[in-house]
């Protein structure tokens, strides 16, 4: 029997949908959410990215400014709007969109963006704040994943996850959500020997990696839950996953879909953290 399908925008929209209760709650206390996002020259995906990201905001009911700079800008400059934006109480979340240009340090623009602020879950303090199980920012993407399992009643205590891909923003804090939830996590990476030996053992596995299929069926334990984070263009230019789809939900329990899965839910996190930054504040 085929894959059950984990349809990221029917969850992302349910989310959405709490967002919207809660945000209208708070206004009614007077607090208007808000986020504040940073964009720094032309690149093409991350203009389309920010917008999507206002689009989601003020259509549950969040304020969304995009605020835009040329790519030459100073990076003392970002810094300086930085810190006028972690000063400014009206302001809940703070994104800087990643890619900033070669000559920036994005290391030290994330760094300057105030912890309470900072709901694409990057700063060093809330990737301590999961590490430790500290109250913090999950980054958006692993925990849309995480929010995925959920959904299909996944019971996560004692199952082996494989997770591959293991940067700073999937696959490493993926890990920690699965060992949190008590799985058993194994992380693979470029350097993996014997992947497929890996993968064929697990419940659950996470494809963090931006390479078309790196997974396929031969790689997967018959009823294995798949959560497909890549985005990729197969030959015909339409966007894919990192898991051969039609071959994997031959053999899987559950799978989501390219486009339509982790997609949405990544950014129906980042409207959860932006209205939790303001019931923080
Ligand atoms: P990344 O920083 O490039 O990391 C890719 C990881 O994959 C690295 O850890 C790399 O290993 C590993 N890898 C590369 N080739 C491999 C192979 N053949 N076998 C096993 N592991 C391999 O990418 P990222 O930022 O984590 O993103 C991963 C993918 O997710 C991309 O397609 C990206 O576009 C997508 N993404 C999607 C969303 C969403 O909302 N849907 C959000 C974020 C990212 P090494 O560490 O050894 O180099």
């Amino acid at each position: 029997m085929p894959a059950q399908l984990i349809d990221g925008n029917a969850l992302a929209h349910q989310i959405r949908q709490q967002v919207q209760g809660r945000t209208a709650a708070l206004k009614a206390r007077g607090v208007q959410p808000a986020l504040h996002i940073l964009l720094v020259g032309e690149d093409p995906a991350s203009q389309v990215y920010t917008r999507h990201k206002v689009a989601d905001s003020t259509e549950t009911g969040l304020a969304a400014t995009l605020e835009r700079h040329p790519a030459d800008l100073p990076e003392a400059a970002l810094l300086a709007r930085i810190a006028a934006l972690n000063a400014d109480p009206a302001v809940h979340g703070i994104l800087v969109q990643l890619p900033l240009p070669a000559h920036m340090n994005a290391h030290k623009v994330i760094e300057a963006i105030a912890p309470a602020k900072d709901v694409d879950g990057f700063h060093v303090q809330s990737a301590g704040a999961l590490m430790t199980g500290l109250p913090g920012f999950w980054p958006c993407t692993p925990h849309g994943c995480l929010k995925m399992l959920d959904a299909i009643g996944y019971d996560l205590r004692g199952k082996h996850a494989v997770v591959i891909g293991r940067s700073n923003i999937v696959g490493k804090p993926m890990a920690l959500m699965l060992l949190q939830r008590d799985a058993t996590v194994t992380i693979c990476h470029s350097r993996t020997a014997h992947l497929k030996a890996q993968t064929l053992q697990a419940d659950v596995i996470v494809a963090a990696v931006g390479k078309r299929n790196v997974l396929t069926a031969d790689m997967v334990k018959p009823g294995a839950a798949v959560i497909d984070v890549g985005m990729n263009r197969n030959d015909a230019g339409k966007l894919c996953g990192d898991v051969d789809f039609d071959g994997v939900r031959q053999v899987a329990g559950w799978i989501t879909p390219v486009p339509g899965g982790v997609g949405p839910m990544t950014r129906a996190m980042l409207l959860v953290n932006t209205l939790e930054a303001a019931e923080r504040a």
